[in-house]
C-alpha cells in the first residue's frame, strides 16, 4: 500500500509514499507552511501503482460489468 497525506490547512498533498515517509513529508510541510499548527488533514491510501488509481478504478468497473454479464449468461443457461 502507498499513502498520500493531505494538508488540512491548504491544498498541499504529498506524493504517493510509504506511510512513514509520507507522514514525515506532511510534518515537514506543516513545520514550513503552517508553523505552530498541529498536523491535520487526511490520509489517502492506494495500491502499489499509484499513478494508475483512476485506471484501476475503471478496471474495477469492467470486472464488475463482466461479473454481471456472467451472471446474466448463467441465469439464461439455467432455464
Ligand atoms: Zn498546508
Amino acid at each position: 500500500m502507498v499513502y498520500r497525506f493531505w494538508c488540512g490547512e491548504c491544498g498541499f498533498k504529498t506524493p504517493w509514499l510509504a506511510e512513514s515517509e509520507g507522514a514525515q513529508r506532511q510534518l515537514d510541510h506543516y513545520n514550513k507552511q503552517h508553523p505552530g499548527i498541529h498536523a491535520g488533514g487526511h490520509v489517502e491510501t492506494g495500491r502499489r501503482n499509484p499513478q494508475d488509481s483512476r485506471i484501476s478504478g475503471l478496471a474495477c468497473l469492467q470486472v464488475a460489468g463482466l461479473l454481471a454479464l456472467l451472471l446474466i449468461i448463467a441465469a439464461a443457461y439455467r432455464r
